[in-house]
């Protein structure tokens, strides 16, 4: 425990994360694969917790431009944040680690409901703790479930993981010579007009001085180097 840089730390992981190649749902590959990670983290003595997207499910906002009801889209996408933890605890406990999973809406045959001094319990007892259904709540996203969550179980750091290894100046798909930002405030984010999270989140994290680092995932062993104080990816903080 004492070589690591971070002792409560929450990831947040896109849906999108868990297709791999597919263009929906889940690969289990890809689910083993980042299942390993979080275990070999946690292995190393930090308190784990998980928040992961449905986007490679539902979105709200997707099935509101088809014609359906925002708040109906909205509870599907929740549901999918749901379904992708059920498939992250499975990957999880088959790898032999302790695992919960916590709902922000009450879908308890399934999972346990969200309940912040349990899941500080969990967190406690080593157990990688998994919030679903983002904030519970329609027009959010679950970029917002995480930072919220983050704060609230008092996590010293917020990681995102993306396909992109850091906050660049313009996009590094679309220019060559765009330039990595290894270290930004939040102030500065604001005045660049940077994307690092969409703008509820992003207020979250800054007015509770929460530090959060974008990094890819991709690179295997990169979340154990950047709990062992590794500065990779974007650093956003105070
Ligand atoms: N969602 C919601 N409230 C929340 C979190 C998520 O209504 O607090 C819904 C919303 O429709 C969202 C979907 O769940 O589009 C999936 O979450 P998100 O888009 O954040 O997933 P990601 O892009 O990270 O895969």
């Amino acid at each position: 425990m004492s070589e690591l840089a971070h002792r409560r730390i929450l990831l947040k992981l896109s849906g999108e994360a868990l297709m791999g190649d597919e263009d929906y749902g889940i690969d289990p590959k890809v689910l083993t694969r980042i299942a390993r990670e979080v275990i070999e983290a946690r292995e190393a003595g930090a308190e784990i917790a998980l928040v992961i997207g449905g986007g490679n499910i539902f979105r709200g906002a997707g099935l509101a431009a088809s014609g359906m009801d925002r708040v109906t889209g909205d509870h599907m996408g929740m549901l999918a944040t749901v379904i992708n933890a059920l498939a992250m605890q499975d990957a999880l406990e088959k790898l032999g680690a302790k695992c919960r999973v916590m709902s922000a809406i009450k879908i308890n045959d399934v999972c346990e409901d969200y309940i912040r001094r349990r899941a500080v319990r969990h967190l406690e007892k080593g157990r990688i703790t998994i919030f679903a259904a983002g904030t519970g709540n329609p027009f959010f996203t679950t970029d917002s479930g995480a930072a919220l969550r983050a704060i609230e179980i008092g996590a010293d750091l917020l990681l995102k993981a993306t396909k992109v290894d850091g906050v660049y100046d313009k996009d590094p798909n679309k220019h060559a010579d765009a330039i990595k930002l290894e270290n930004l405030t939040y102030d500065e984010v604001i005045a660049r007009d940077l994307q690092v999270m969409d703008t509820a989140a992003f207020a979250l994290c800054r007015d509770a001085g929460l530090p959060l680092r974008i990094f890819d995932m991709a690179q295997p062993g990169v979340l154990l180097r950047i709990l062992r104080g590794e500065p990779l990816g974007t650093l956003v903080h105070g």
